[in-house]
């Protein structure tokens, strides 16, 4: 058996015939599999969609009750038979819920990482490593330039600011699933206690992570707030409200930016971003290479992103190495390979 036999790349995304299943479709079928709730790998109106709890729970908060046809959790480390193959849904370490989704078949392991990083995140699981013959990695910042360092001194940068601009209002961009809640816990990490303040679109899925049991303090709707109460808080929003009329209620707000991309000084300059945060929720170049190497895999499957440094990298390896172009992916978090104000996401979210 060959792992094209196990996991072939069709119109909808990546199938597993012998199990009867998509991984991630990026149209409707029959089974779904699903990595995590990010919208471009999670989307609605499938048949019936094995995920995690957390993944399901989030879809729901999402989509509606009826996002699909029927749903079955599947909990980290248990493994499912699905027709001849049986699947086991491992912690990514990407967002609460995130999994990547191990293929069996014949003796052969085929591993469907889904969006990871193997930094610690205190609103995830950690990263497992899962040994296997194939890995499909992601490659949003498979680049050697991008090198993500430390989240935490990224933290320190926004709390200075705070204590340097007392009256003013910190907004800090980040992606409403996942980044927002990150920074949040970051920030209660380094001893900030205050009130912290929720755009409209963050509201919901911060609330799903608090009662998750993820600690995030004392969390405050920006709705109804006064521009005296806003001075000298931090309010979270999605990147696209930094730039809206929304933004001026807020005393002379200074915009943050937390981002993968704020590694690229133009790209915080092009959206008027006067602090950037480095702080991302994929691996970057060093994490690639080294989970890569790590599996023990022979061959790699190169999804979204900067796919050619990779699959060129492997190959300078010795390890078999190809490109798989997926249409569809790249509209949610850091896989957007534009993100900011303009093409950000947030503002479809309730
Ligand atoms: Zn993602
Ligand atoms: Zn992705």
């Amino acid at each position: 058996m060959r792992p094209e036999d196990i996991l072939a790349l069709t119109p909808a995304g990546v199938c597993c015939k012998l199990g009867g299943f998509h991984i991630d479709p990026t149209r409707p079928v029959e089974r779904a599999l699903i990595t995590h709730a990010h919208s471009d790998h999670a989307r609605a109106g499938h048949g019936a969609v094995l995920a995690t709890p957390e993944t399901l729970d989030l879809m729901r908060l999402r989509y509606g009750e009826n996002f699909a046809g029927s749903t079955q959790p599947a909990h980290y480390g248990e493994s499912v038979k699905l027709g001849g193959t049986k699947v086991t849904f491992h912690p990514a370490g990407h967002v609460l819920g995130s999994a990547q989704i191990a293929v069996e078949a014949n003796g052969l392991r085929v591993v469907a990482s889904g969006d990871y990083k193997n930094v610690p995140d205190p609103t995830c699981a950690p990263f497992a490593l899962v040994p296997c013959e194939v890995f499909i990695t992601e490659a949003t910042f498979a680049l050697p330039v991008f090198r993500h360092g430390d989240a935490d001194g990224e933290i320190a940068k926004l709390l200075h600011s705070v204590a340097l601009f007392p009256e003013r209002a910190h907004l800090v961009g980040a992606y409403s699933l996942g980044k927002a809640q990150r920074i949040i816990a970051l920030l209660r990490k380094a001893g900030h206690e205050a009130p912290i303040y929720l755009h409209g679109a963050v509201e919901s899925i911060t609330r799903y992570y608090a009662g998750r049991g993820i600690a995030l303090g004392e969390l405050r709707a920006v709705r109804g707030a006064s521009k005296a109460e806003l001075a000298g808080t931090i309010t979270l929003c999605p990147p696209s409200a930094l730039n809206e009329i929304w933004a001026r209620r807020f005393p002379d707000p200074v915009t943050a930016f937390a981002s993968g991309w704020m590694r690229i000084r133009a790209r915080a300059r092009q959206h008027g971003v006067a602090l950037p945060l480095v702080i991302s929720d994929h691996a970057d170049w060093d994490g690639l290479i080294a989970t890569v190497t790590a599996t023990g895999a022979g061959e790699i499957w190169v999804t979204h992103g900067q796919e050619d440094a990779l699959v060129h990298w492997c190959a300078t390896r010795g390890l078999k190495a190809r490109p798989l172009d997926i249409v569809g992916y790249g509209e949610e978090d850091d896989d957007a390979v534009s993100p900011g104000p303009v093409e950000g996401n947030g503002e479809a979210e309730a």
